[in-house]
């Protein structure tokens, strides 16, 4: 990803002649810079058995989920409906990890009878579990270990006020359903959120994952979720994957030591895999002076990319139309009826209307958030692979707008 020729390209393609060829508003992947984040992650522990399970709600593209699935991924699920897409991508059930939270019983037993590998998260299905299967279907189960991720308190799962997974507190209750009913564990899991700053809290959570673990015979693998921060700004700390491996395979290999086995290190990054072969592209509808600010009003808003306005996330923002104009300072806001700001103050390349931003590290959570409020249409996606353009999503039209909607007489 460089810029010459005062364009940005990307495999060779630039992407203002995406911008124009596709239009905007439109999301932008990049193959290539996926493959290169997952091979970092599976060279840090190339020495390990490594299981890489996708994060399905980061981005749930069938053309992503394919290209993941051709590179030797597997993925984890949050929903059935998750789990249908990975299956119409090609995943075999067996390397789809279904790790609902706060789900009947019922869609539980549907991930069963499509073969998943289930993990439960709550004492209450886990009995349920264990009564309707005993050890006939094995699973895993989600621990919370109580320890805090690094950033923002919204997307930390791990502490004590969290809904996610069973408390370590509960283990002894944990372990006498497990017993009276039978039910063969094969994988502990845990996942404390996102944006973990560096390995230490890894191994922190490590330790209490390798603790319990002793309690179970059966394990195959340790699931250790996700949490890898990625840049989204200059300077940003990132969690640096060879420090993760050198220090976590370390201790991964001497539990397994202890324990007598070697077992699969299983991890579920979303984020870290897609985040940044993200670029949201939109189009300068307005620059608009007022008493206080210089307003770039683009046409997209918080109905396509909601995560500075839900998280404060910061996603830096570029002119591709005028990388090297002079710099100037700019609000950018959506064109919806609610307050969408997506980014203040910024200090960027001159803005012209017509011209095309690109909102960074678009790639996870940005269209998969996606809604119609305002009742505008959904972006269309588009990959950049083996130096081409594809259309991976086609922009929605008014018909999907009003598509299910029942007309009564009134
Ligand atoms: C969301 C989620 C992930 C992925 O988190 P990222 O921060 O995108 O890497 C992994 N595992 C589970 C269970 C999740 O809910």
């Amino acid at each position: 990803m460089k810029g010459n020729e005062n364009t940005i390209k990307w495999q060779g393609v630039s992407l203002k002649d995406i911008a124009k060829e596709f239009g905007t508003p439109v999301y932008v992947y990049d193959a290539d810079k996926i493959l290169e984040k997952l091979s970092e992650l599976k060279n840090a522990f190339s020495n390990h058995n490594l299981k890489i399970k996708y994060a399905v709600k980061a981005l749930s593209n069938l053309s992503i989920l394919k290209l993941l699935k051709n590179n030797g991924t597997g993925v984890d699920v949050v929903s059935i409906e998750e789990a249908q897409l990975a299956l119409k991508a090609g995943f075999e059930p067996e390397e789809i990890l279904f790790t609902p939270n706060c789900v009947s019983f019922d869609e539980i037993q549907q991930g069963v009878e499509l073969g998943l590998t289930i993990n439960i998260d709550n004492i209450s299905i886990l009995e349920q579990f264990g009564h309707k299967y005993h050890n006939t279907v094995p699973c895993c189960v989600r621990l919370n270990p109580h320890i805090m991720a690094g950033g923002n308190s919204k997307i930390s799962t791990g502490h004590i006020g969290s809904k996610f997974g069973v408390s370590i507190y509960q283990l002894p209750h944990l372990m006498r359903v497990i017993e009276t009913t039978n039910i063969d564990v094969i994988g502990l899991h845990m996942h404390t959120g996102s944006d973990i700053l560096d390995a230490e809290v890894f191994l922190r959570g490590a330790d209490i994952l390798f603790g319990i673990a002793q309690e179970f015979p059966n394990l195959k693998f340790l699931d250790f979720g996700s949490g890898f921060k990625v840049s989204y700004k200059e300077g940003d700390i990132i969690t640096n994957v060879y420090d993760l491996g050198v220090k976590l395979g370390k201790a991964f290999d001497d539990f397994c030591a202890s324990y007598g086995k070697n077992l699969e290190i299983w991890f579920e990054p979303g984020k870290y895999l897609v985040s940044e072969a993200g670029y949201f592209l939109v189009n300068t509808n307005v620059v608009k002076a007022t008493p206080a600010t210089v307003f770039v009003g683009v046409d997209s808003g918080f109905n396509h990319l909601i995560r500075p306005m839900m998280y404060d996330a910061y996603h830096e923002i570029i002119n591709i139309s005028n990388l090297d104009g002079i710099k100037r300072i700019y609000t950018i806001v959506g064109h919806i009826c609610e307050t969408d700001t997506f980014g203040i103050d910024r200090k960027m390349s001159e803005v012209r209307e017509g011209d095309i931003l690109a909102i960074k590290n678009a790639g996870a959570y940005g269209f998969s958030m996606a809604s119609n409020y305002n009742s505008r249409l959904r972006p269309a996606e588009v990959l950049v692979i083996n130096g081409e353009a594809k259309l991976i999503r086609e922009r929605e039209t008014f018909e999907d707008l009003y598509r299910n909607q029942v007309e009564i007489d009134v």
